[in-house]
């Protein structure tokens, strides 16, 4: 088997960052996305290499890029899946152009360098060392890079699965979702591969009143029905709930530790677990991350009311962020909303909703994953997550495949935060560990 000791290491880093700065000098803002460009930039760089490559247009300007390395056996595809649209970036608050793709102080700047094109170049650079290396595998694998992730997915996997599903033909799939974190849990390096994600459902409160003169108020004023109405929202306490995902976490961490599985679910379904809920609910609840985790949760995000100092609107509206983990009912979350609002004047109207989306961790693909990881970095834990975004993952669960989100570096806590804000940023030292990690997981789970 062809091992990474083998490869010049120096010299792939150098190469994969050349291309991902070049990738990150395409602009693909979304909106408007402009895709195109970035996927036929990879789609040259596939066509030199001698990797099988097409790009499925969505849109004008809208594109998906997909590269085929065909193995010869019998086991079904993998697919690594990355976005090529990215979030804007507003160039005054950020130390270097967003769009200059610069290596500067053992770092390359810019957006997208790690959401998501840093994780498409490791991707792509793994199956250019496989294809060098002349690999035999027992499994095609398979590069997809989409548009639209930014804005839900409609025009990129959505689209995708909708026109060429025949083409996503896959058991598993590697994409974003969790991260490698330097000192993560308490102190010590850890890897958050994420294998679910809570479902958004966004909602529009709408509430009508007397429209008037603001001189002469009355009982009906549409504002204040629907500010009574948020305010009976934020006071109440979401309930804690274990979920499906607790579960799946809970018989990985036993099947690991060989305790038995018919033990591990009666001390599930007993009462014990809730009694040790309760307890930890403050200290949880604390963190915002961890919080989302464990509850559904609703988030005011937009209000609109009125346009003129002294006139009382008929109409004002919320909006509400509302994300669902997995297993939760929407029709039984907006009716327990409704409740709580207790306001027949409210109307609640649904705008968005996907639901939440969990692949098993008993895989072999989830095995592999961790050993590489714990191969290339013995000191870290793997922890597996629930992430309360949602990405690309969920259209391919849909369509039957088992999907982990994980860039697999162990970036610092500025490198994180940098994502979708300022600055964004992803050592060297990073991007070589995460190409590393990638490459060695298509070895163990593909080579024949
Ligand atoms: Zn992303």
């Amino acid at each position: 088997m062809e091992t990474i000791t083998s490869l010049d290491w120096d010299q792939v880093i150098e190469e994969a960052t050349r291309i991902l700065c070049d990738y990150i000098r395409i602009d693909t803002t979304n909106p408007p996305g402009n895709e195109l460009a970035g996927a036929e930039y990879l789609q040259k760089i596939c066509e030199r290499e001698g990797i099988e490559v097409e790009i499925f247009s969505s849109a004008a300007n809208r594109a998906n890029l997909l590269a085929r390395l065909i193995g010869n056996g019998p086991k079904e595809p993998i697919i690594l899946l990355s976005h090529i649209d990215v979030v804007g970036a507003e160039k005054s608050e950020w130390c270097v152009d967003p769009f200059a793709g610069v290596v500067k102080e053992e770092y390359i700047w810019g957006r997208g360098s790690l959401d998501c094109k840093g994780l498409g170049v490791m991707e792509l650079m793994s199956l250019i060392l496989l294809r060098r290396n002349q690999i035999k595998l027992k499994r095609d694998i398979i590069l997809l890079a989409t548009a639209d992730e930014e804005t839900g997915g409609e025009m990129g996997a959505g689209w995708m699965v909708r026109n060429h599903a025949e083409k996503l033909k896959a058991k598993f799939a590697l994409n974003e979702g969790g991260v490698g974190m330097k000192g993560g849990i308490g102190g010590r390096d850890a890897f958050a591969p994420c294998f679910g994600e809570k479902g958004p459902c966004w909602i529009r409160l709408t509430a009508e009143g007397l429209p008037g003169h603001g001189s002469m108020p009355s009982k009906d004023n549409a504002n204040d029905i629907l500010i009574n109405a948020l305010g009976r929202l934020q006071g109440y306490d979401y309930p804690l709930r274990g979920g499906r995902w607790i579960k799946e976490v809970l018989l990985y961490f036993a099947h690991k530790e060989s305790l038995s599985r018919s033990l591990l679910l009666r001390l599930l379904a007993s009462p014990l677990l809730s009694i040790i809920l309760f307890f930890l609910n403050g200290s949880l609840s604390k963190n915002k991350r961890f919080n989302a985790m464990l509850r559904n949760t609703v988030a005011l995000t937009n209000l609109r009311a009125g346009f003129k100092e002294n006139v009382i609107p008929s109409r004002s509206e919320a909006i509400l962020d509302c994300r669902l983990l997995p297993g939760a009912s929407t029709t039984r979350f907006i009716r327990d909303l409704q409740k709580i609002i207790s306001d027949q004047r409210i109307k609640a109207e649904i705008i968005k909703n996907y639901d939440a989306s969990q692949s098993p961790l008993d895989t072999e693909f989830f095995e592999v994953i961790e050993t590489v990881l714990r191969r290339n970095s013995p000191q870290a834990l793997v922890m597996p997550i629930l992430a309360p975004g949602f990405t690309d993952s969920r259209w391919l669960r849909e369509q039957g495949l088992v999907a982990y989100g994980l860039i697999p570096c162990l970036l610092s806590s500025e490198e994180i935060d940098s994502i979708h804000g300022r600055d964004e940023r992803l050592s060297l030292e990073s991007f070589k560990l995460g190409i590393k990690n990638i490459y060695e997981i298509c070895l163990d789970l593909c080579a024949s």
